[in-house]
């Protein structure tokens, strides 16, 4: 056994997991240690308000063909496979995780216990295994975190292996490339090999917890971020990457209950993390001001730009990648819930980048309209940077979260679907967070003071005290007036210079939308089907 440093269960051993001879052992170091730690090691530097910049290294953001899931008795029937989720034989995990294991043989290796759920009855534990020390110290940002006295105890639920530097064979190791994330759930393993990038360890949890949930407990697991109001009103916001989930719960009047995975009881609403993961680029104070001021001692930067010459965070600057990011516990938000379980949400909100600049600002959907609108997942993402690429690209992200959902969207949906029926006060919007005016390129996005405005009106009643308009092609509901926002922004036809080609746009998005929900149309109820928008004939 290699010297151990650190707090740890005294019965706990990495050799039960087949990790032997390691160099040292570090267990659940202090987050000053694992910032000593990482900086001794040449792997991060602290930048001029004491959070630790690091790089991720080859990946700066997750690799979704990468993903497996072992197919075993327990998953064979259950799991949704093809599209995100690729089988794996039970033999491939098991000689993956023999030359994960070996790997470590000879390093220091960081060990972390924390868990998941901060609903009691859900609790998971999580031990996890990294090669370097700030992805442990992400592990301890990101996952909930045990009280000390409870660490000399603890045992795990599941185990996070995560070997940065083992590079697998790809086609002879049964895996696409040098690099892999499998979950075992027969094992209770989650296996990362050749990728240092962190959202793989917090993502492969949420995976997990969006089978196990579900299926075992009848929980819905979603991907939004919580708040929850005074009078103890919850609001969710869906979205998938980039859409506002962090930046739109992050709000002075509202304690946050979390950023980005949440389950939902019978009665009540829960985190499943300890913290928050928010992307950087163009971060400002102005804007974001409670994200802003969580980049402290504690927090930890990932692949962003220094102003030349000092240790000053250029938040404009992308370096390496546009994914930008910041990790940090929950306490860095100055309103965070102390823990953070709430009641059931009175307000549910999707939040979508239309790139076609169709989508009215804000609408107040049917139960209809929030089935339909939450298996398509409609978003876009603004092509790159490559030269003559000006097309926005549809995308459709069933339940807000396709990648992380082992089962067919239809069970999330069908979860979803029981809540609203069986309480018709919870009110459920769709926001447009991205373009106005405008596709992208003509339009601009639509602006953070009038998306939080409408979503304010949304909370406090306002918006059931306004006149609605129907939209003719989508039937969605949107108000006419809203406090904050001016009334031609509302409707998104008044915006373009040319109604026409308004019209001309808001059919092709139309189309797009209907043709995607074809695959759900066998399994959808004919109030569901209704919420379609209409399609011309010959379009
Ligand atoms: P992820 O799942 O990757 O964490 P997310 O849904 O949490 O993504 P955010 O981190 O909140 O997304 O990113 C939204 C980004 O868009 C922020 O940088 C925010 O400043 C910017 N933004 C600009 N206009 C708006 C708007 N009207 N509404 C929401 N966000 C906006
Ligand atoms: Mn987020």
């Amino acid at each position: 056994m290699g010297k151990v440093i650190g707090f740890k269960n005294p019965t706990a051993t990495l050799e039960s997991l087949g990790i032997k001879n390691t160099n040292t052992e570090y267990w659940n170091l202090t987050p000053e240690e694992l910032i000593e730690e990482t900086i001794k090691r040449g792997q991060g530097v602290l930048n001029s308000t004491g959070a630790l910049a690091v790089d991720t290294g080859e990946f700066t953001g997750r690799s979704p063909k990468d993903k497996f899931i072992v197919k075993d008795d327990y998953t064979a029937d259950v799991i949704d496979w093809g599209g995100f989720n690729t089988p794996l034989e039970p033999a491939v995990f098991d000689k993956l995780y023999a030359k994960t294991v070996a790997y470590f043989e000879g390093r220091d290796v960081f060990v972390r216990d924390s868990y998941a759920c901060a609903h009691d009855q859900y609790r998971t534990n999580v031990r996890v295994v990294t090669e370097f020390p700030w992805a442990n110290m992400f592990a301890g940002n990101m996952f909930l975190r045990p009280e000390q006295s409870e660490l000399a105890s603890i045992t795990p639920d599941w185990l996070v292996l995560q070997a940065p530097g083992l590079h697998a064979d790809g086609a002879a190791d049964g895996v696409r490339q040098h690099n892999f994330s499998i979950i075992n759930f027969t094992k209770k393993i989650a296996l990362i090999g050749g990728s240092a990038y962190t959202g793989e360890i917090k993502k492969g949890i949420f995976t997990v917890l969006n089978m196990v949930l579900p299926h075992e407990h009848k929980v819905l697991a979603m991907h939004c971020s919580a708040n929850v109001g005074k009078e103890g009103d919850v609001a969710l916001f869906f979205g998938l990457s980039g859409t506002g989930k962090t930046t739109l719960s992050a709000d002075p009047n509202r304690p946050l209950i979390g950023d980005d995975e949440h389950g939902w009881t019978n009665d009540a609403v829960f985190n499943f993390e300890g913290g928050c993961y928010a992307k950087c680029i163009d971060l400002s104070a102005e804007k974001e001001p409670d994200i802003f001021a969580a980049i402290k001692h504690g927090a930890i930067l990932e692949n962003i730009g220094f102003v030349e010459g000092t240790r000053e965070v250029d938040y404009k600057a992308m370096p390496r990648t546009e994914n930008t990011r910041v990790s940090y516990p929950l306490n860095h938000i100055q309103n965070a819930l102390p823990k953070s379980v709430a009641g059931e949400p009175k307000n549910i909100f999707f939040l979508t980048y239309d790139a076609f600049g169709v989508l009215p600002p804000i609408s107040r959907l049917t139960i209809g309209q929030a089935m339909y609108y939450f298996l398509s997942g409609f978003t876009s993402k603004v092509a790159g940077t490559e030269v003559g690429v000006t097309e926005p690209q549809t995308t459709f992200s069933a339940c807000f979260g396709a990648a992380f959902l082992p089962l067919h969207p239809t069970k999330y949906a069908e979860l979803l679907g029981g809540k609203l029926q069986s309480n018709p006060l919870i009110k459920v919007w769709l926001l447009n967070t991205g373009f106005s005016g405008g596709p992208y390129g003509v339009g601009k996005r639509m602006s953070l003071p009038h998306t939080r405005a409408l979503i304010t009106s949304a909370l406090t009643g306002k918006l059931n005290e306004v006149n609605y308009e129907v939209h003719p092609i989508f039937s969605l509901h949107f108000p006419t007036v809203c406090e904050g926002v001016p009334a031609e922004v509302l409707n998104p036809r008044n915006t373009w210079s040319s109604p026409e080609t308004y019209d001309i746009k808001a059919a092709e998005l139309a189309k797009a939308i209907h043709n995607n929900f074809k695959k759900f149309e066998d399994k959808a109820s004919d109030e569901v089907k209704a919420a379609a928008p209409k399609v011309l004939a010959e379009a």
